[in-house]
């Protein structure tokens, strides 16, 4: 059983959400709760709509009580707009618009029955991967099985207290639904289509205000009025502005439509006794959902949640992503190119008003650093409490250890490796056997998944231009214009290749050489001059082994091309 961790934000919140459900339920489960809207994509950066309650779920877990943590996935709101760059959708698809979304079809080529259900699936997948533990609820099965009839029945009999309610915020601009606001240009396109709906709260009208739409018998649209509703019988007619639809229906036993959002929301909190749910900062603002929904909870006898508001998560790194792909980071990107400790650690170290950036750029290799640095801290016991947490939030859950590298060799030198071998694996075991002499690899198994992940961010996310590419044949050009003392630095370095041939002793040689050429000994304190003469070195081999003037750290890059190539290369 995993251990209480008492050091960080996550702590300090599981701490107020059991007091609080011990006020309100006392004995029964803590509810955390996200809510997700499967409309497109989902982006990485409503990723922290789960990872918030899933760390304070999970300390709360740790501590053994019984707590759930629901996602809500918004599947039967309106499919708003076609989004751009998902493979398998054409502008065809406009002709759904209105409609929820599990009634739209899936894209084309998808196993999956619906709109819905195919980017709940992705998601779903990369959450197992995390090790976010869940009850995911679908608002179609709640709404269409009547779960909410007698809900649905309250709001529409209490419809002018909630018509007041939103009536001291309808001058004012709404903000967005319950998402993330897009974090760069690119993205905004893109994030509009995945999960960021506009307010709906539903429109007064001749008859009246009514917090419900149906979604029409003709046309399966939510373009509807309802036009009279009698609270005796329940009898609730509507019209279809699209199609001139128009049928009487029964409301205790119709359940083909929803209630709008600003009281769809607080009536869930209070109808699943939620403690905690966190939503994005733009829900600070006057209006907004949230804190509508705190004052609407009250109409439902419920309360409203601990809500912390989240900063957003940015991403860098992704402008080079073609637009083929949408533009859109998922959280099964991320998942490709980093290990799932490594990203279930952004989240626990920073508390959720920190906003922070998730790196497709260079930047992951010093976040990969980063993180092993901090493992090998809180193995010999110097980590500070906090990152201790952290780093405990990260690698595992109250139920399991999350899935880690037997031999977590640095993502840099991995990520060089695949860089000089495009990825060819008996070159790649050649390598990796040869970094570590006394210690050798023996099978990829050893430093997989994070082999792939590294390989996977060289080939997808490294521009053409950053790639390295080593030479065929010398560069006689630059071999012929060498002085003497250029000359000798070759020769002292390809001397010195076979008896240094491993990680540790190629860095020895390849700072050694100018050393030695400036008379001083191996140990020497590198001088301001000794650095210059250093970096000259270092230029002249790339020049000669990749022509550029930088690439892969050399002794990584040496050991990737072999002593026998680097000789050639250097005309020796
Ligand atoms: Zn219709």
């Amino acid at each position: 059983m995993a251990q209480t961790i008492e050091a960080d934000w996550v702590s300090r919140f599981a701490d107020e959400v059991i007091a609080e459900a011990e006020r309100r339920a006392p004995g029964k489960p803590v509810v955390c709760a996200s809510g997700l809207s499967p409309s497109g994509p989902i982006h990485l950066g409503n990723l922290r709509e789960v990872m918030t309650p899933h760390l304070v779920a999970d300390e709360i877990r740790r501590r053994g009580h019984a707590v759930r943590h629901l996602i809500s996935w918004d599947d039967y709101d309106r499919f708003r707009k076609v989004p751009a760059g998902v493979a398998g959708v054409d502008e065809s698809w406009a002709e759904h618009i209105g409609r929820p979304l599990t009634s739209v079809p899936a894209p084309a080529g998808s196993p999956h029955p619906n709109w819905a259900e195919h980017f709940k699936a992705a998601m779903t997948e990369a959450l197992a991967e995390l090790g976010v533990e869940y009850d995911g609820i679908s608002q179609t099965e709640q709404y269409t099985t009547g779960a909410y009839r007698d809900q649905v029945l309250h709001a529409m009999k209490h419809r002018a207290d909630i018509d007041a309610i939103l009536a001291q915020y309808r001058t004012k601009k709404a903000p967005p639904k319950k998402s993330q606001k897009p974090v760069d240009e690119a993205e905004l396109e893109a994030a509009e289509g995945s999960g960021a709906a506009a307010e709906d709260d539903g429109a007064v009208s001749a008859a009246g205000y009514f917090p419900y739409k149906p979604y029409c018998g003709g046309c399966g649209k939510d373009t509807t009025n309802v036009t009279a509703y009698d609270d005796e019988t329940t009898d609730l007619t509507y019209t279809c502005a699209g199609c001139g639809f128009s049928e009487t229906v029964r409301l205790t036993d119709f359940h083909r439509g929803k209630l709008v959002w600003k009281v769809d929301w607080p009536m869930r909190w209070a109808y699943e006794g939620v403690i905690f749910e966190p939503s994005g900062v733009d829900h600070s603002s006057p209006g907004s959902s949230f804190q509508v929904g705190q004052q609407m909870v009250g109409i439902f006898d419920g309360e409203r949640p601990i809500g912390p508001m989240y900063a957003f998560v940015g991403i860098s790194g992704m402008a080079k992503m073609s637009s083929s792909r949408g533009g859109v980071p998922t959280p099964a990107d991320a998942l490709k190119i980093m290990e799932a400790p490594l990203l279930r650690w952004l989240y626990a170290r920073r508390r959720p008003n920190q906003s922070f950036k998730i790196a497709f750029d260079q930047e992951i290799q010093r976040l990969y650093d980063e993180w092993d640095k901090l493992e090998a801290k809180v193995a010999d016991g110097t980590a500070l409490p906090a990152d201790v947490a952290a780093h405990s939030r990260a690698a595992r859950t109250a139920t399991a250890e999350l899935p880690r590298t037997p031999r977590p060799l640095s993502y840099r030198t991995l990520a060089s490796v695949v860089d000089v071998t495009a990825g060819a694996e008996d070159q790649t075991l050649r390598i990796l056997s040869e970094l570590d002499p006394a210690h050798p690899i023996t099978s990829l198994d050893e430093v997989r998944p994070r082999l792939d992940r590294a390989e996977s961010w060289i080939s997808t996310y490294v521009p053409a231009d950053q790639r390295t590419l080593v030479r065929d044949e010398p560069d006689k050009e630059l071999l012929g214009s060498l002085d003497e003392q250029d000359q000798e630095s070759l020769r002292l370095l390809a001397d010195g290749l076979d008896t240094h041939w491993s990680l540790e002793g190629l860095t020895t040689l390849v700072y050694g050489v100018p050393k030695f050429q400036a008379g001083l000994p191996a140990d020497a304190k590198p001088t301001p001059e000794l650095k210059v003469a250093q970096r000259t070195f270092f230029a002249l081999l790339y020049r000669l082994l990749v022509s550029r003037d930088t690439g892969p750290r050399l002794p990584t890059l040496l050991l990737a091309v072999g002593a026998d190539r680097v000789r050639r290369l250097l005309g020796r």
